[in-house]
């Protein structure tokens, strides 16, 4: 392997160790205590997963974790109430519904019911449109992640090439928006994209965000290029039960200048990144200065 690893749960460990000592200056210095509400609907078995762990790690860096467990029955103007009453509480700084939400519930409707300012996800349409206007917001934490690992590897990425593969709200369209913020050139490839391996092959920068285990092989990977893979697919290889990313590690990590690898990548920075987000708002909300370095 010819590849820098980046390591992505070495460098969530970092980020959770800056979010502590700030929420310990909040403490100690304001007398506040950044806290952080998560709302889980339903009994979707990876959201379970999900959730648990991010109340973990919220109780960790010291700051208050409260959930909301609703269940998978909840009617819309229940859920709205919820939300209202976190919104209007000022213990809370942050908030988060975990998606999917069941079916008879409308996503958009109540992702947009919270108070922007809370929206810790970033998927507010006002952040959205904050975002997309390079002003200051909530960013997502997926994205957020993968901007801290390029940062902390490249320093400056003005004037690279980019390619991000994949174009959902949660990742690949704010993904790009964060990589013209830092002035990358920038290219969203999808499944309409023609001629995908030469779209990536001028890539200096490649951020794989599809959910098909291994589509990218190293041959599309330019030699020196950083390839971050946020791709989280199950697949039985040898009669086990494996993580894969979306870029075919062995071959790329040939080519590549750096690549994060999965498991162990992209994931820990996501929850790391929530918890920054987290204490950024209640800097925000308390007027106080914002922890450098843990935001866009
Ligand atoms: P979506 O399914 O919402 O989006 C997938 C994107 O990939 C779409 O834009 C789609 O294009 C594009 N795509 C599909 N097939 C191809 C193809 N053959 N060639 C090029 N583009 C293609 O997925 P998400 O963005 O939510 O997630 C992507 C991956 O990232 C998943 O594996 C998910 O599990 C993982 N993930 C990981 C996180 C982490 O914490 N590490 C967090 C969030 C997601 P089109 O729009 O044209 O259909």
């Amino acid at each position: 392997m010819a590849a820098t690893l980046i390591d992505g749960k070495a460098f969530a460990a970092k980020v959770r160790g800056q979010v502590a000592e700030h929420v310990t200056r909040l403490k100690e210095e304001n007398g506040i205590t950044p806290g952080l509400a998560v709302v889980l609907v339903g009994e979707d078995p990876a959201s379970q997963v999900y959730v648990r762990s991010k109340g973990k790690q919220t109780v960790e860096v010291g700051m208050n974790s409260v959930e909301h467990k609703l269940d998978a029955e909840t009617s819309e103007a229940d859920l709205l109430a919820v939300v209202e009453q976190l919104n209007n509480d000022p213990a809370i700084h942050g908030i988060l519904v975990q998606l999917p939400l069941p079916g008879h519930l409308d996503e958009d409707l109540i992702i947009n019911s919270i108070a922007p300012e809370k929206d810790v996800d970033g998927f507010h349409i006002s952040n959205v449109g904050l975002l997309g206007t390079g002003q200051k917001s909530m960013v997502p934490c997926t994205p957020l992640g993968c901007l801290m690992m390029l940062r902390d590897h490249h320093g400056s990425l003005s004037g690279m090439d980019a390619v991000v593969i994949g174009r959902s709200n949660i990742v690949g369209k704010p993904m790009a928006q964060l990589l013209l913020g830092d002035s990358c050139t920038v290219t969203i490839a999808h499944s309409r994209t023609k001629d995908l391996p030469d779209v990536v092959r001028r890539a200096d920068i490649v951020v794989a965000a599809v959910g098909r285990p291994e589509m990218v092989p190293g041959d599309w990977i330019k030699e020196g290029a950083t390839v971050i893979d946020v791709g989280i697919n199950r697949i039985e290889r040898d009669g086990k039960n494996k993580l894969v990313g979306d870029v075919d590690f062995a071959s790329a990590a040939e080519r590549a200048g750096a690549i994060t690898p999965v498991p162990g990548g992209v994931g820990p920075m996501t929850i790391a990144c929530l918890l920054a987000n987290t204490v950024t708002a209640c800097c925000r909300a308390n007027n106080l200065p914002e922890p450098e370095g843990l935001t866009a």
